[in-house]
């Protein structure tokens, strides 16, 4: 299980190889989205927060990238943080998810990424519950419900 020092570490030192690359020119992407979902996943947006029913919706289910398609989170991993975004604890497999860096809006931050896509999915913060303690805060328009 991915903890918040393996989540830092990664950022600061690179990720783990993916399962697999989809790569697409913006314009193919642009091509490719809805424009909502194209302006956060691939421009890196934030939603507004309890903008989705997405966030109270806690029935079986799998969470997948809406760019790619890779499963990237189960719904025994969500959480109700209270925040307006979905929130996850852990991804269903570590290398689906990427860790970067984030030092925009003059915040020190951990964006997490689609590993195969690149999808700009949300950020992830050492204050979920356990026993990862990793909160997932993920945007509903980077997700498809499957
Ligand atoms: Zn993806």
């Amino acid at each position: 299980m991915i903890d918040w020092t393996e989540v830092v570490r990664r950022s600061a030192e690179g990720n783990p190889a993916p399962p697999g690359r989809v790569e697409k020119t913006p314009d193919q992407w642009r091509e490719h989205l809805p424009p909502d979902v194209f302006q956060v996943t691939r421009l890196a947006g934030t939603e507004r927060p309890f903008s989705s029913d997405m966030c109270t919706l806690f029935g079986s289910g799998i969470y997948a990238c809406a760019c790619c398609d890779t499963v990237l989170f189960d719904a025994t991993e969500k959480f109700d943080s209270g925040t307006g975004w979905p929130s996850f604890t852990q991804p269903m497999d570590d290398t689906t998810v990427a860790y970067i860096g984030d030092s925009s809006h003059g915040m020190v931050r951990i964006e997490a990424t689609c590993a195969v896509c690149d999808a700009h999915l949300g950020h992830v913060f050492p204050d979920g519950p356990p026993p990862s303690g990793l909160r997932y805060c993920m945007n509903a328009l980077a997700l498809r419900r499957n």
